[in-house]
């Protein structure tokens, strides 16, 4: 028996309890690994070690057990005096009188804490690792298991793969306007679509040798096709992904819809990093938002060029404006009758320090992709007031009437457009009613009311309104009456056919009855041949601008060109000597007329 205890007090955490539970006797070992001494721990119940580790009912369970005589085996944590949590294997038995009452209990307890250390220690490393393999929303794989499987392929030097970068339309107006919540499962959703249409596990998009979808973040993915053997067919699959992406989905009594943008990369031999693919395909994926969204575009290098381009010229613009680089072209708008100069539209003009001019259709898409057109526009309608102003001065009645400044979209929606209107007039000393704002008719389409109520708040400055570029969009014929403006601009592409179709000159006819009757005046756009001149006058548009007349030029130009009498000259030498030509014209484009 002596050694038996020996054996006992040498491993085993000993201690006994009266029935109630009360401790009576403790080995050396129990105050060891406790850090209590022994009359700390005499006349105490077990709950003086007890940790907050385990749920009540597990102590509910084990007092049932041994309080009906049975014995107790199990894991517990236990909190030493100084607080450090130690795990001990416990068994707990009851010891029974001569009526069968329970009188004691003795529990003997091993030490485990280390086994349990390294055991949580794995499950942690476990989670860990698969926090870093998968994306915790979508259970998708994320960058780094994709990075590694298309690294796999270039590897082995295949290129019978795809790499297709996705991108979805509208996620950001999901998210913003109807809250993380319900983009978090749209997120989920384009998941398990893009996981059903590929045939991939619930558990995981990645299969061995198979097609894979991992999540980068935000609403990118890539999904890796494996085992297709031209971009054909890697596009043919691509389309099934759109198909499959493009069923509204109902989510919390919203219904949303939200197509991608897909960019697609082949493998190839030349590329050695999986990023280098990933970045193409994500190159490709913008060309497919450039040229209208929901659709698959195969990269090819000269994008990778535009882009490059296009990031060099977003960044350079920045400082456009601080170096000086930016300028005013100035180009007339006449009178189609008498040749009078009437109103010059200002047309901003970029020198770039290394790659030289370039052109505003270039880099006004490119300002109106971030703020940066509102610093552009406020720019040039100072500095279009200022010269409007410097000409007065300086050529009295003979200065040009108005300046027209075009107006962005973005400038368009600003809440605080009106005041900054007055506020850049008023500084110049001009009378508003000499701007003239040009806005073009896409600014209308998604919410005609709001677009009304602007154009009426700028109204209100006294200033005039121009629909710029008029007959390119969903012209808008019907609600023209509702738009409180003073100029209507057909576009260029209106007036390729005038002189020769009758289609085109009856609708020119008919719509510039139409604005006389609302008390609009019409301007000609991107007139280039004194047919076209002809053929407005006739049709009884009042105003032209176009190259015919003159190009855009600097303001110094145009003060020369005032002074000289050169602009009146070169509509009426040019459009006419009208009132001697005229009639032979006239008959000539009779003839062309009675022809087509
Ligand atoms: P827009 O407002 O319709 O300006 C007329 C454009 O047509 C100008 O091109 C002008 O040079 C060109 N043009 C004029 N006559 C002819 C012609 O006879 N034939 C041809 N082929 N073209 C002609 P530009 O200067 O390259 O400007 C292009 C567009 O860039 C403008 O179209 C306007 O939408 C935008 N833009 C220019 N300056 C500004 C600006 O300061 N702010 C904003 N928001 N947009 C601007
Ligand atoms: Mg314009
Ligand atoms: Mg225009």
């Amino acid at each position: 028996l002596t050694a038996l205890r020996q054996a006992i007090d040498a491993h085993a955490i000993v201690a006994i309890t009266d029935a109630r539970g009360i401790i009576t006797f403790v080995n050396d070992r129990f105050c060891e690994i406790s850090k209590y001494s022994r009359q700390e721990l005499l006349g105490q119940t077990h709950r003086i070690i007890k940790s907050d580790h385990h749920p009540k009912a597990f102590f509910v369970e084990m007092w049932r057990t041994i309080s009906r005589g049975g014995v107790w085996h199990g894991e517990v944590c236990n909190r030493a005096k100084d607080g450090s949590l130690y795990w001990l294997y416990t068994t707990i038995c009851p010891v029974k009188d001569a009526s069968n009452a329970i009188t004691h209990f003795i529990s003997i307890r091993t030490d485990i804490t280390e086994c349990k250390t390294v055991e949580a220690a794995r499950a942690a490393s476990r989670a860990f690792e698969r926090a870093a393999r998968i994306d915790l929303l979508t259970g998708l794989p994320n960058r780094t298991v994709l990075l590694d499987r298309i690294q796999g392929y270039i590897r082995l030097g295949r290129t019978d793969f795809a790499v297709v970068f996705l991108d979805f339309d509208r996620f950001k107006l999901v998210n913003d306007s109807l809250g993380h919540d319900v983009g978090d499962a749209l997120l989920k959703d384009i998941a398990n679509r893009l996981r059903n249409e590929l045939g991939l596990p619930d558990s995981s998009g990645a299969g061995g040798e198979d097609n894979c979808v991992a999540r980068l973040g935000g609403d990118e993915f890539v999904v890796l096709l494996a085992n297709v053997a031209n971009a054909r067919q890697g596009s043919a699959l691509a389309e099934r992904l759109l198909a499959a992406l493009e069923p509204p989905r109902v989510i919390q009594e919203y219904e949303v819809q939200s197509t991608a943008s897909m960019g697609l990369v082949m493998g190839d031999a030349q590329y050695a990093r999986a990023e280098e693919m990933i970045r193409d395909a994500d190159t490709a994926m913008y060309e497919a938002k450039r040229s209208g969204k929901n659709r698959c575009v195969v990269f090819n290098p000269a994008m990778r060029e535009r882009i490059l381009r296009r990031l060099t010229l977003e960044k350079d613009l920045r400082r456009a404006i601080p170096e000086s680089q930016l300028s005013l072209a100035y180009q007339p708008i006449l009178s189609l009758f008498d040749g009078e100069l009437r109103s010059v539209e200002a047309l901003l003009r970029w020198t770039h320090p290394t790659l030289g001019p370039i052109g505003p259709g270039e880099f006004i898409p490119i300002a109106e992709e971030s703020d940066l057109i509102l610093r552009l526009g406020e720019w040039v309608l100072e500095e279009g007031c200022r010269q409007l102003a410097a000409w007065t001065t300086e050529l009295g009645s003979l200065a040009p009437r108005t300046v027209s400044i075009n107006l962005s979209r973005k400038q368009f929606m600003l809440p605080n457009l009106p005041d900054l209107i007055r506020r850049v007039i008023e500084r110049s000393g001009i009378a508003p009613a000499r701007v003239q704002l040009e806005v073009t008719e896409d600014f209308f389409a998604s919410d005609l009311r709001a677009a009304i109520d602007a154009m009426r708040s700028i109204k209100s400055l006294g200033v005039k309104l121009a629909i710029d570029d008029f007959g390119t969009g969903a012209s808008s014929f019907a609600s023209l009456h509702q738009f409180p403006v003073d100029v209507l601009k057909i576009d260029r592409s209106m007036l390729s056919g005038v002189e020769r179709s009758k289609d085109t000159a009856a609708l020119i006819h008919s719509l510039a009855v139409l604005v006389r009757n609302l008390g609009i005046t019409m301007v000609a756009e991107g007139i280039e041949k004194p047919s076209q001149v002809i053929a407005l006058q006739e049709l009884g548009c009042e105003l032209g601008q176009g190259y015919y007349f003159a190009r855009p030029m600097s303001a110094a130009a145009i003060q020369e060109a005032i002074v000289d009498g050169a602009l009146m000259r070169s509509s009426v030498g040019g459009a006419m000597s009208f009132a001697n030509r005229w009639q032979r014209k006239l008959e000539v484009f009779e003839a062309t007329l009675a022809n087509t």
